[in-house]
């Protein structure tokens, strides 16, 4: 088969030979789109067609894509030195990631342990929290507590905290790590329940994980900056480490750099990915404060972190993420993160109006419009392409994450194919 030939409607995605798709029914799902080249807010298709993006490549191009500062980094590292072994070596563009990591992150969270997938950095944020009790004599803190909604990555572990439906516990509950799972505390009467769970069982639970004031792929549901304080509160109270997953949250995503800035705490551990590189290359890191990293300080070999991916903290990830971090610092992203927020609010409140729509919710560069249910998620994703914007509905929820330096008239186009194509009630 020609892979630039249009494919027929009718073609499913069973019809590649070789490709394996995620999130797939591979029998019934319509053959995909093919992208053949991006550029600022627009990507081109094989057959010529110029779709506006509004989901920034699952939340990581934050600057457009083809940035030309990040690809003069890249191409510069790619000359040098495109990759080298971590082990018993460093390098220039990660020890300085890792010191402008340090220094932009409120809190003595000066520790940073650099992987390639925010799944593997959750993993490794875990395996701190379980060791850092460990190496401190306490032997019973094995379990790790998470929240309702919640996403944490597709490794087995991180599905053992994610929520139940999202991590398929039905499915794979044989294999899974039974884990804490609570709600969110929302209410005082949650608050208490949790309390009562932790007066209970705190003994167990050497860490407690959420993101930070949106479960993104649980359906973009938000929470306010009050529960975190309350969060850190308790886990200071039980001997808890909070682990904040800002894999999606962070880098301005929610108005504020972090999160977790707009609580006015800070996390034992965090970790971040998505828009670390700006959207070009793999990478993560997962960052811890200093009376972590202590108790991993040891006349002792087997207090060491014992982990390394092959391609941890590579140079040409490290490069383009060093860029990623000068274009925060040169251009107006928060400013135009503050925009997009008007702009959506805005422009998807009149949504509210139309059959099906349950809620409408705008937090920073992200804007969410609920309903009841969508049926057939991957007719509404065609009707967004015949509209030339590239929008994919999941759960009950169709969102947008566009990159921070949108146009407005872009951003009018993804708001009002949402309008029209809900009015048309595809559902
Ligand atoms: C995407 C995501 C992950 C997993 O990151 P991968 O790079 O896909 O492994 C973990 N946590 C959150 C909050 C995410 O949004």
């Amino acid at each position: 088969m020609s892979f630039t030939a249009p494919p027929s409607s009718r073609l499913k995605a069973a019809s590649l030979p070789h490709l394996w798709l995620p999130y797939c029914q591979m029998k019934t799902a319509p053959y995909p789109a093919e992208a053949v080249s991006t550029k600022d807010s627009t990507i081109t298709l094989s057959n010529s067609q110029k779709l506006i993006d509004g989901i920034a490549s699952w939340w990581t191009a934050c600057h457009g894509y083809n940035h030309p500062h990040l690809q003069a980094a890249l191409i510069e590292q790619a000359q040098k030195m495109p990759h080298i072994m971590f082990g018993g070596m460093i390098h220039e563009p990660a020890a300085r990631l890792s010191e402008r990591l340090s220094q932009i992150l409120p809190g003595d969270l000066n520790h940073v342990f650099f992987t390639d997938s925010g799944s593997v950095a959750m993993e490794v944020a875990a395996k701190i929290a379980l060791q850092f009790h460990l190496n401190r004599g306490e032997k019973t803190r094995s379990k790790l507590l998470s929240f309702r909604g919640g996403y944490h990555g597709d490794t087995l572990m991180m599905m053992s905290i994610c929520d139940p439906e999202e991590g398929m516990h039905s499915l794979f509950g044989q294999t899974l790590p039974k884990q804490v799972l609570a709600d969110i505390p929302k209410t005082s009467a949650d608050l208490k329940n949790l309390r009562m769970l932790l007066e209970k069982d705190s003994t167990q639970i050497a860490a407690m994980i959420i993101e930070p004031l949106v479960q993104g792929a649980g359906g973009m549901i938000f929470h306010d900056a009050e529960i975190l304080k309350n969060l850190r509160n308790l886990c200071d109270e039980f001997g808890i480490l909070l682990i904040l997953d800002e894999v999606f949250t962070g880098f301005g995503r929610t108005g504020t750099m972090f999160a977790y800035e707009q609580a006015n705490i800070v996390p034992d551990i965090i970790a971040l990915s998505k828009a670390l590189t700006g959207g070009t290359m793999p990478l993560a890191a997962t960052i811890a404060r200093e009376h972590v990293y202590q108790t991993f300080l040891s006349d002792n070999p087997n207090h060491a972190l014992m982990h390394g991916p092959t391609f941890m903290a590579n140079p040409l990830a490290c490069a383009v993420a060093n860029a990623s971090l000068d274009l925060f610092e040169k251009e107006p992203r928060l400013q135009q993160v503050q925009h997009i927020e008007k702009q959506l609010l805005k422009e998807l409140e009149p949504c509210r109006a139309l059959p099906h729509v349950k809620d409408v919710r705008v937090k920073g560069a992200i804007g969410v419009v609920e309903l009841d249910a969508i049926k057939d998620s991957a007719r509404l994703n065609k009707a967004f392409i015949e509209k030339n914007v590239w929008i994919r509905p999941f759960r009950n929820i169709i969102y947008l994450t566009p990159a921070f330096t949108i146009k407005t008239d872009e951003l009018s186009m993804l708001t009002s194919a949402i309008y029209d194509v809900l009015e048309t009630n595809l559902l």
